[in-house]
């Protein structure tokens, strides 16, 4: 073993390469990821985010924050492909919506620019997000692991692999009737179309197209890496490890919520966290759709009349994009002055939900929102928005019950222009719900507060999460090894 573990014994470090896809909800947990293998095994691994120029400043401080706890992670830019965009618009969300496709564009055009640079400098290890297939071709030609980088959780990766067995099936015979997700341990999952993800209804659809390389590279490949931890999805972790690839690594949360998780992927408002400090301790309902999500205009004034409605304190993040021109009612500034605040932009949003003042949390179900409120103990309320949100919803309200659903009055969909508008006293209605004692809100946040302790002992010294970085770190090692003696 002292041999096969000869990377650090000779003296010669393991140089890993972290690939992540354009998007915040892909770089940061990537780079946290990148963070915690150098600092769980300085002297093994020597790791490198590669990602293009203004991608590298949204994931600066998260570098620069490690690199002051003596943890460094290198980083090596490559050019974003031309698409179209304006210069140092690099990733959804910070990307007018309307653009998403372009940034799709990029992720093909991108192929030939990630062999030539991986073929350049020749890294040990590869660890590609999910879009990048081709990392395992180049993988295979360096005679290196590739590994597949799933943002998202056992239960949803299970749900998507398992509906796309049936997709021919789906939506015939009329009308919506639900479709039972097949193959799901536990307990039965059953969504309608208009709540599945895109790829699964349209042939033509970015990742439809390119669903079957990805599997067949993620199956070829080294292993999957999955930021969750086990006990939060314990059956699904089991099937994942023994359907979908041949080594399964479940290492998160990579990003604990503390409250010193300050500024990661912008710039952070911290006039919030002092503003939550004024309210009294699990008063506040925190509201948060992630970093590219989109709501109309009438849709973001019901949720202002909603929140106003349910007379709790609030902390509303509304991203610049939907923050534009005059979203407000009427004077409704003015009555909610001092009980509400907004945060235009971005929010710390590890560091608010680690805050004792934040006692419920309004999330579209992006799978690192869900994460997140579970190791942090906060309950939730779910509004998904788009692509696997709605499964990931199953998971919080079905299956580990630590939160429920915003509204189920009528028409949801992922297809914006598909979905009916929440209705304000539907809002004002659930923030009661989730807020009031010794009802469904408390149940959800008493589990929310195990799953957190459950959180923190899996990334804790032994624990399940903490054991799975090691075991990668070791087998990257032993592949190394192996390869270096032949
Ligand atoms: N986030 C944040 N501040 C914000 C909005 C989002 O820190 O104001 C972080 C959040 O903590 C999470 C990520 O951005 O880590 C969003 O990822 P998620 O999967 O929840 O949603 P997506 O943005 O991918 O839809």
């Amino acid at each position: 073993m002292a041999d096969a573990m000869g990377g650090g014994e000779r003296g010669r470090r393991l140089r890993v390469f972290f690939l992540p896809f354009f998007a915040k909800g892909h770089l940061i947990p990537m780079a946290d990821l990148a963070c915690r293998m150098a600092a769980a095994s300085p002297e093994r691994v020597e790791a490198t985010m590669v990602v293009t120029p203004a991608n590298a400043a949204l994931i600066a401080t998260t570098i620069t924050r490690a690199a002051a706890k003596g943890h460094t992670v290198g980083v090596l830019c490559y050019p974003f492909p031309d698409v179209g965009m304006e210069r140092g618009v690099e990733c959804l969300g910070v990307a007018a919506s309307h653009d998403a496709w372009r940034v799709y564009r990029a992720v093909d055009l991108s192929q030939p620019i990630h062999e030539s640079l991986l073929l350049e400098h020749r890294p040990d290890a590869i660890v590609a997000d999910v879009p990048f297939w081709w990392a395992t071709d180049v993988a295979a030609e360096l005679g290196v692991p590739r590994l597949t980088f799933n943002p998202v959780g056992a239960f949803p990766q299970l749900a998507m692999n398992n509906l796309v067995t049936v997709r021919s099936e789906i939506g015939r015979g009329g009308g919506e009737p639900e479709v039972p997700v097949p193959g799901m341990p536990g307990k039965e999952i059953a969504i309608p179309p208009s709540e599945l993800p895109d790829f699964l209804l349209r042939e033509d659809e970015h990742l439809a197209l390119s669903w079957d390389r990805i599997k067949a590279s993620q199956l070829a490949g080294f292993g999957v890496v999955v930021n969750t931890f086990v006990d939060l999805e314990k059956p699904y972790c089991h099937e994942l490890s023994r359907v979908d690839a041949r080594r399964a690594y479940f290492v998160g949360p990579v990003g604990m919520p503390s409250n010193a998780a300050l500024h990661r992927g912008g710039d952070g408002n911290v006039d919030c966290l002092r503003w939550l400090s004024t309210k009294p301790p699990r008063s506040v309902v925190y509201v948060c759709f992630g970093s590219w999500a989109y709501f109309s205009p009438h849709q973001v004034r019901e949720l202002a009349l909603g929140l106003e409605a349910s007379n709790h304190p609030f902390l509303w993040v509304i991203r610049t994009e939907d923050s534009g021109g005059r979203w407000a009612p009427e004077g409704w500034e003015q009555r909610v002055a001092g009980r509400g605040m907004v945060v235009r932009g971005w929010a710390p949003q590890l560091a608010v939900l680690a805050h004792p003042s934040v006692g419920a949390f309004v999330t579209h179900c992006g799978w690192n929102s869900v994460l997140e409120a579970a190791s942090a103990g906060v309950p939730v309320l779910t509004w998904p928005l788009v692509f696997e949100q709605f499964i990931n919803e199953r998971l919080v309200t079905e299956v580990v019950a630590f939160g429920m659903r915003v509204w189920d009055g009528g028409k949801r969909s992922v297809r914006e222009g598909e979905s009916e508008t929440v209705p304000a006293e539907a809002i004002a209605r659930a923030v009661a719900r989730i807020m009031e004692s010794g009802g469904d809100g408390e149940r959800a946040r008493a589990t929310a507060e195990q799953l957190a302790e459950r959180a923190r002992a899996a990334v804790g010294v032994g624990g399940s999460s903490w054991s799975d970085i090691r075991r990668l770190i070791d087998d990257l090692t032993v592949a190394t090894a192996s390869r270096d003696e032949q």
